[in-house]
């Protein structure tokens, strides 16, 4: 490609912002969400049947947080395209935001990438999606809103072939604020193996919207991991949304009676 223009006109955008005006203090984002490709990308090289696997999108996520939105009448921001193209949970300087191999499955589109490129995804894609976040949480600090920041992911039951039991994983970076309360009450529900920082541990380098939205604005935050198989069709997503609403509400009760 040598101009800057990935997406045409007919295509989705790549923010979808979900009850811009919420009551809610929670405000959800989605990274993963999405499974579009830019139609110039010509799907990656990728074969349609690995465009469906867990490598291209969070599966299920836009279910659950959609629901989580309407449930709390909240703000929910999301990624309507896929991470192979750019992941917006990466700092797009980094070679896993736009990778060459995604678990076992070659990306060829992502091979030889230029610096133009790469700059035409971030603009298309990773920067409009972050501007609005980011915008969103400015208008609200500017209201005197407290805002709970929850960044929604799933993960895959198998991970180059090591198969994962937990059934949900509770992530922070430096504040445990909110996830430390959210971890005692997914315990106690006494029928989850719970991660706590695990199947990943949030950092500044292999994350972006915690490190550089919620935690240089103070925010309490939490970002939640819930196994694929869950949550792959709408029951499960229904299911998930209806026992992630009951425990968000009492964690952010609990958090708001500790912060006095
Ligand atoms: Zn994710």
């Amino acid at each position: 490609m040598t101009d800057a223009i990935l997406l045409a006109a007919d295509e989705p955008d790549p923010v979808c912002v979900l009850r811009a005006d919420g009551t809610s203090d929670l405000f959800f984002t989605a990274d993963h969400a999405g499974r579009q490709i830019p139609r110039r990308l010509d799907r990656l090289g990728v074969p349609e049947s690995e465009l469906m696997r867990h490598i291209a999108w969070d599966i299920g996520m836009r279910g659950v947080t959609e629901r989580l939105s309407a449930a709390f009448d909240a703000t929910a921001v999301i990624q309507t395209y896929s991470r192979l193209v750019i992941d917006c949970n990466r700092d797009p300087g980094v070679p896993s935001a736009m990778p060459e191999i995604s678990e076992h499955t070659p990306i060829p589109g992502n091979v030889g990438l230029t610096d133009a490129d790469k700059a035409a995804r971030v603009a298309a894609i990773f920067t409009p999606y972050h501007e609005r976040i980011a915008g969103l949480l400015d208008a609200r600090a500017a209201a005197g809103r407290r805002t709970v920041y929850i960044a929604m992911h799933s993960f895959t039951p198998t991970f180059k072939g090591e198969s994962r039991a937990m059934e949900i994983g509770v992530l922070y970076n430096r504040d445990a604020r909110l996830a430390s309360i959210l971890l005692d009450l997914l315990r106690a529900e006494g029928d989850l193996t719970v991660g706590d920082n695990a199947p990943y541990a949030v950092s500044d380098l292999t994350d972006y919207g915690v490190p550089r939205h919620a935690e240089p604005r103070g925010l309490a935050y939490v970002e939640i991991e819930i196994r694929q198989d869950l949550i792959a069709d709408a029951t499960g997503e229904a299911a998930w949304a209806q026992r992630m609403a009951r425990l968000l509400a009492a964690a952010d009760a609990r958090l708001k009676a500790a912060s006095g």
